[in-house]
């Protein structure tokens, strides 16, 4: 099973791909963390989108398309996989669409996320991962059941994103609107296009996601 998920920075695909991923075995693909993967390591990729990143602007199509190409090329051993922050342009959308015809590949659904913009503020606000397995947090609304041990791996390091700055959300929130709505229709019209609310709880949201797929 292959899918997006589609939705504002801050809507929860990050968390909802982690949970599929445990739940059905499908390979999350995130875009923003390969892209994080490139800058811890220093590579030239790395810094060349860094400055960007920070911005909270988007990555130019065809970095980000070359990046996308590889995994997919790579996937062994999943049951599918769930794209979290690809594609976020129709230039993106139209070459996944070329990559998966030539692969024999089809999607099965793209479900997106809606939320309340005045809320993804403090969702984004709060937000903060481990720095060894990048499992996500949140100061209200899903802290480490053991203050400051994350429950995956038991690390005790934590980070929090450049961009998750409230000027650099605003500009996050900016390039949705005007770069990745438009994706929207394009799937519509394909006819796999679901949508979840957002602003539900987690485990409300992975329910309303594991209907559509069929697996409630
Ligand atoms: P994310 O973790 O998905 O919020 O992505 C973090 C940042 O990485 C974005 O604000 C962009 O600068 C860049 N990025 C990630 N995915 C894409 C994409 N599909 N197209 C362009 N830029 C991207």
């Amino acid at each position: 099973m292959n899918i997006i998920l589609l939705g504002p920075p801050g809507a929860g695909k990050g968390t909802q791909a982690k949970r599929l991923e445990e739940k059905l075995g499908l390979a999350q693909l995130s875009t923003g963390d390969m892209l994080r993967a490139e800058r811890k390591s220093g590579s030239a990729l790395g810094r060349k989108v860094q400055a960007v990143m920070d911005a909270g602007q988007l990555v130019s199509d065809d970095i980000i398309i070359e990046l996308i190409a590889q995994r997919i090329d790579g996937l062994t051993g999943a049951k599918g996989f769930i794209l979290d922050g690809f594609p976020r342009t129709v230039p993106q959308a139209e070459a996944l669409d070329r990559m998966l015809a030539e692969k024999g590949l089809k999607l099965d659904a793209v479900i997106e996320m809606t939320v309340d913009e005045a809320a993804l503020i403090e969702r984004i606000a709060g937000r903060f991962s481990c720095a060894g397995c990048g499992a996500s947090y949140h100061d209200s609304f899903n802290r480490p059941k053991r203050e400051g041990v994350c429950d995956v791996c038991g690390g005790k390091e934590f980070v929090r994103r450049a961009d998750d700055r409230p000027e650099a959300v605003k500009i996050r929130l900016e390039a949705y609107r005007q770069q990745t709505a438009p994706i929207l229709p394009y799937y519509r019209a394909k006819g796999v296009l679901r949508t979840v609310d957002g602003m539900a709880d987690i485990d409300e949201v992975g329910r309303q996601i594991e209907a559509i797929l069929g697996r409630a």
